[in-house]
C-alpha cells in the first residue's frame, strides 16, 4: 500500500462518517475530566443524558463512575506496553444498558493526543438479537437435555416395569421366558446342568380370606425375600402368578436344585408374618423340581410342565414338600 493511497483512505474514514451510522454507537471520552467530547446520534440514542458531562452520567444516568470501567486498566496496559503492542490497549465487552433495554458489545482504545490528554474512544453494537437467541438456543437446549433425561428415565421404568413383578420386585413370567432361551443355549453350549423348581403357598386362599388380601401380600413378599436369599445370584426368580414362583438354576442339577428348594422349604418353616400386634402366621409351600433336558426340550415350557406336576404331586401328597422328578 503506497502513502498517497493510505493518506486518502484515511481521510474518507473519519469521525463525521459515523455521525450517520446506526450500527455503531460512538463516544469519546477525556480521560483527565470524564467529560463526553464526542458522541455520534446513535449513542445520542442509547445514552441516558446527553447533555451532561461526565462520561457515568450522560452514559448511564450514573452519580458516580461506572463499576464495570475499563479506562484504568487500559491505562495501566497503556503504560507497560510498548508502542508497537498497540492492541494491548484494546478492551472488549458485553453489557446491557438497562435505560435502552439492549445488549451491547463495546470495543474501547485509549489513545493520547498531542495535548497530552488520553481519550478512550467507545464503539457500542447492538447484540441484543445475537444475545436473545443465543438465550434461547441456552434454553432449548437445557430443555432438550431435560426431556432427554426424563425419556431415559421412563424408558428404564418402563424396561423395569416390562421384566418385573411390581409386588415382590422379582422377574415377571415374561422375563423369565425371554431369558431361559438365552440360558438354554449356554447350558449347552457349556455342557452344564439347567434345573427349574416350580414353587406355590399352600393353602393361600384361606390366608387371603381368613386375613385379607394385605396379609396375603405380606406372605408373598416374605416368601419373595427367602427366595432371593437362599438363591445363587445366577439363579432367575420369577413370579409367574399369583402365589406361584419358578425359579431357574443354571449350572445346577435335579439334586443340587432339590437341596436349594429343601432349604428354601426349611426357612419358610421358621417364619412367621404378622397379622396384628400380637399375633403372627405361619405358612408352607410345595415344590416340584425337573431339569431341562438340554437334547429334547427345545425351549423351558416342557421342564415348566414337568416340574408343575411333580409340584402338584407335593401338593396331592400332604404339601409343606419338594418332589424332584426322576
Ligand atoms: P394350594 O395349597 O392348593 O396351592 O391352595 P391355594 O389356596 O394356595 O391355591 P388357590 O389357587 O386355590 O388360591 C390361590 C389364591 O391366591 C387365589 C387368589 O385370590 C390369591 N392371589 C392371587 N394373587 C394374589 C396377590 O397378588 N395377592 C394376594 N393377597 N392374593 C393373591
Ligand atoms: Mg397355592
Ligand atoms: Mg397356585
Amino acid at each position: 500500500m503506497n502513502d498517497y493511497k493510505t493518506t486518502e483512505i484515511e481521510s474518507l474514514i473519519s469521525l463525521d462518517m459515523f455521525d450517520w451510522s446506526s450500527l455503531f454507537a460512538i463516544s469519546i471520552v477525556d480521560l483527565q475530566s470524564f467529560e463526553v467530547v464526542y458522541i455520534n446520534n446513535a449513542m445520542k440514542t442509547i445514552m441516558a443524558n446527553s447533555n451532561a458531562k461526565n462520561c457515568w452520567e450522560a452514559k448511564y444516568g450514573l452519580q458516580s463512575p461506572c463499576m464495570w470501567c475499563k479506562a484504568q486498566e487500559l491505562i495501566n496496559k497503556a503504560k507497560l506496553t510498548t508502542n508497537d503492542s498497540q492492541s494491548e490497549q484494546y478492551a472488549t465487552y458485553e453489557n446491557f444498558n438497562e435505560g435502552a433495554n439492549k445488549w451491547y458489545q463495546i470495543q474501547e482504545k485509549l489513545t493520547e493526543l498531542k495535548n497530552g490528554h488520553q481519550y478512550l474512544i467507545s464503539f457500542a453494537l447492538d447484540i441484543s438479537i445475537q444475545k436473545e437467541a443465543q438465550s434461547q438456543f441456552i434454553n432449548s437446549h437445557v430443555q432438550l437435555r431435560q426431556k432427554t433425561l426424563a425419556l431415559e428415565e421412563a424408558r428404564k421404568q418402563l424396561k423395569i416395569q416390562a421384566t418385573q413383578d411390581p409386588l415382590t420386585g422379582l422377574y415377571n413370567r415374561r422375563y423369565l421366558q425371554d431369558v431361559s432361551q438365552k440360558l438354554i443355549n449356554l447350558a449347552r453350549r457349556e455342557k452344564q446342568d439347567l434345573s427349574v423348581i416350580m414353587l406355590d403357598i399352600d393353602k393361600f386362599k384361606n390366608i387371603n380370606d381368613s386375613y385379607g388380601h394385605g396379609t396375603g401380600d405380606a406372605v408373598i413378599k416374605r416368601l419373595a425375600s427367602l427366595l432371593q436369599k437362599y438363591s445363587r445370584k445366577s439363579d432367575v426368580i420369577s413370579r409367574i402368578g399369583g402365589e406361584e414362583f419358578a425359579i431357574l438354576l443354571p449350572n445346577t442339577s435335579k439334586k443340587g436344585a432339590y437341596g436349594v428348594a429343601m432349604k428354601i422349604t426349611e426357612m419358610v418353616g421358621k417364619q412367621k408374618v404378622k397379622i396384628n400386634k400380637t399375633d403372627s402366621l405361619p405358612f408352607t409351600i410345595s415344590s416340584g423340581i425337573d431339569g431341562v433336558d438340554l437334547e429334547s426340550d427345545q425351549n423351558l415350557d416342557a421342564a415348566l410342565t414337568r416340574a408343575d406336576s411333580a409340584m402338584y404331586q407335593a401338593k396331592t401328597t400332604g404339601r409343606n414338600k419338594v418332589i424332584l422328578n426322576d
